[in-house]
Parts: C-alpha cells; sequence; structure tokens
C-alpha cells in the first residue's frame, strides 16, 4: 500500500483510509468488523469512524476490529470524532473521549476532530474558553488523544481562516474528482500550513459509483469513473489519506490497485474535466444524512435531495424527473416517507445543517411542482 507523509509530522499513513460511514448494516457487526481487519492486512493504516455512524454501531464494529488487531496497535492509526454543539464543555468532551475510547477498546486515539464546523459559529463554539478544544487539550496531557484535528464543510475562503491558527495537526474535508476546482484554496492552504489533509467523500457520496456512465469523461484510457475519482485524490501531492466507506472485499482490493499505481492528472486530464464539471457539482447532496431528524414535518430530505441529484447530473427535463419520482415513490428511496416535498414549512433548519450547503427549500419547491 502507497503510504504519505502526515503533513509536516511526517510520519506515514496509507493513502487510502477505511471511512466507518456505510457498512453495510444487514451484515453483522462481527462480519463488518472482518472488514476493517481485511484492509488492514491489505495495509491500510488509517481507521476513521464516529459516533452516530451507521445508526451508531460504527464504533463499536471497529471496537471488535481493533480488539483483534490489538497486537499490532502500534501500526494503525484510530480516528473519531466529537460535535461542538454536544460536547459543549470541556467535561463534556473529555466524557466523550472516554466514550469513545471505550468503544473502540483502545487506550488511546490517534486522531480526534473537532467534527463538522459547517459555519463559523461552531468553530468559536468549540474553540471558547470551557469548551470542546480545552477539553481536548487536557485528554491530549493525559495520552489519551495523539492529535487533535478537524473536519470542516466550509468553503476555500473560510477554511483558510479555520487554519489560520495552527490549533490542529490535520483537516478532514469533502474533497472529489467533481467539487475539487471549488474547494482547492482550502486544500493548498491546509497542506501549505503542514496539516494532514484527509480527503472524505472522494466518490461523491456513492454519486460516481452509480453514474459511471454519464460520469465517463472522468475516466482515461482503461479505467472506470470510480477508479479515476480514487486516483485523482490518491495521486494529488496534497491529499495525504483518500477516505472511503468499504462494504466489501472487493471495493478494498480496487481501492489499493488503483493505489499502487495511482498517476497523478496531468494538466490536460484536469483541462478535460474542467470543460465538463460545473458549480452545480459542488451541489449534490452525498447523503451524509446530517439533515435527518431535523425536519418538524419528517420529510425525507436526503432521499429527496439525492434524487434531485439527477437533475443536477444529467439535466432531466421536469417531465422526465416527475415520472422518475412516482417510480421512486412507488419503489424506491421514496416509498417510506411520511411527508411529501409540498408539506414544507421552509423553518430552514434542514439548510443549517446541509454539509454541501443545499438550497433544500427551493429544491423542495420545483419537487413538489413534480409531485
Ligand atoms: S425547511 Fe422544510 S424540509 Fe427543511 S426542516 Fe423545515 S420543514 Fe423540513
Ligand atoms: S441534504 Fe445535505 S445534509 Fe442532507 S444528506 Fe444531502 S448533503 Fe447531507
Amino acid at each position: 500500500m502507497l503510504t504519505k507523509p502526515y503533513g509536516s509530522l511526517g510520519f506515514p499513513v496509507s493513502a487510502i483510509g477505511f471511512g466507518g460511514m456505510r457498512f453495510d448494516l444487514n451484515c453483522t457487526d462481527d462480519a463488518n468488523a472482518e472488514l476493517l481487519c481485511y484492509a488492514s492486512d491489505k495495509g491500510i493504516t488509517y481507521f476513521d469512524t464516529a459516533p452516530d455512524y451507521c445508526k451508531d454501531r460504527s464504533e463499536d464494529i471497529y471496537g471488535r476490529a481493533f480488539a483483534a488487531m490489538k497486537s499490532r496497535r502500534n501500526q494503525f492509526y484510530v480516528s473519531t470524532k466529537g460535535m461542538p454543539e454536544d460536547y459543549d464543555t470541556a467535561e463534556k468532551s473529555i466524557q466523550a473521549v472516554e466514550k469513545s475510547l471505550s468503544r473502540l477498546k483502545c487506550d488511546y486515539i490517534d486522531f480526534y476532530h473537532v467534527w463538522c464546523i459547517r459555519r463559523m459559529e461552531e468553530y468559536d463554539l468549540a474553540m471558547r474558553p470551557g469548551g470542546q478544544y480545552e477539553g481536548l487539550l487536557r485528554c491530549k496531557e493525559k495520552g489519551l488523544i495523539k492529535h487533535i484535528v478537524v473536519s470542516s464543510h466550509l468553503r476555500g475562503p473560510e477554511i483558510v481562516k479555520l487554519i489560520d491558527k495552527r490549533q490542529f495537526d490535520g483537516i478532514l474535508m469533502g474533497i472529489n474528482i467533481l467539487n475539487f476546482l471549488y474547494r482547492w484554496e482550502g486544500v493548498e492552504a491546509a497542506h501549505q500550513a503542514g496539516m494532514g489533509v484527509v480527503a472524505m467523500n472522494p466518490l461523491a457520496g456513492g454519486i460516481i459509483p452509480t453514474h459511471e456512465k454519464q460520469l465517463a469523461f472522468l475516466a482515461g484510457p482503461g479505467e472506470t469513473a470510480t477508479e479515476a475519482a480514487i486516483r485523482f485524490c490518491v495521486g494529488c501531492p496534497q491529499i495525504t489519506v483518500t477516505l472511503i466507506g468499504f462494504t466489501t472485499r472487493e471495493h478494498i482490493d480496487t481501492a489499493c490497485r488503483v493505489a499502487d499505481s495511482a498517476k497523478p492528472f496531468s494538466q490536460d486530464d484536469i483541462q478535460r474535466i474542467r470543460r465538463h464539471v460545473t458549480k452545480n457539482m459542488d451541489r449534490l447532496c452525498t447523503g451524509c444524512g446530517y439533515c435527518m431528524g431535523r425536519c418538524p414535518k419528517d420529510i425525507p430530505i436526503a432521499s429527496y435531495m439525492q434524487y434531485y441529484n439527477e437533475k443536477v447530473l444529467v439535466g432531466k427535463t421536469d417531465s422526465e424527473m416527475a415520472k422518475g419520482l412516482d417510480i421512486q415513490k412507488k419503489w424506491g428511496i421514496l416509498v417510506d416517507r411520511k411527508a411529501e416535498a409540498k408539506d414544507c414549512v421552509q423553518c430552514g433548519r434542514c439548510e443549517l445543517a446541509c454539509t454541501q450547503h443545499l438550497d433544500i427549500v427551493r429544491r423542495l419547491e420545483k419537487i413538489a411542482t413534480w409531485e
């Protein structure tokens, strides 16, 4: 497995990381843990999870795997997270770290993230006196955390502000072959500042594998769009680790193969992609689910927004979208809905939570015209 130095700290980490957000929950926790052990055997050393991922099962799945991998604990890195709004005091922050340690069955966490900074107010909340960051510093003093890092869904110029004070060793951000034109400033700034840069959503939340045909322009000769997307992130010297949410051994094999032979994109490749990629592709729903549970009307926002991706990506007509919506409601991702797009009361809560900063209200208005 290709390794890269982690920012200016310089220790080697695997270029591919295991993201714990997309386990197949029809499988047992033991079966999913076995997938992590398989990834470790293939040379993956960076394992990222969080409380709440996969209906709150992810940290426990990792814990099962780490118990089995205990004898080589110094050969892999454990990464997890806590949100400033959930742990808004130093004491709560310490308790969250202790809870994650217990679930992960580890004595220490290598990378602990101030998680999901979507607005600067969330950063301010984490950094205020007596807040989350202070608790994390205390955990670091006790040896419970090795590195305090940050995960952010801010845009380029705001990321530059976030990293300016050098409070974090690394940063996790959503970067991929479809959105890089609009997010590169932050990646470049973090790299220049000597931070480890970890890319989440390199496959745009599964959009690339499920739209191989429409996104064929991403691929070079003899590769798929998915392989090109992995190669893009792995091939960028500014990106340290590319996180992928694996669900099968075959996916791990593919990612390892692509990483080991990753040829960086040439300027011609970048120009080719630039011709096709539009600003809209920075505005795709990644299915992250952060909007879930926020809607007073119980509208299945993520499902509606993922369906809307078809309009953004392929430019389907309104009548095609209306027909497709009907099918989704009868057989697809909207079959279990408790409310419709037209039930939206425009309270705006979902937009505050959205990691992609989508204009959900306006999109639901549009979708309502197809219902
Ligand atoms: S704006 Fe609409 S969809 Fe969003 S949380 Fe409010 S009611 Fe729900
Ligand atoms: S609408 Fe936004 S928050 Fe919800 S799943 Fe999509 S990207 Fe994530």
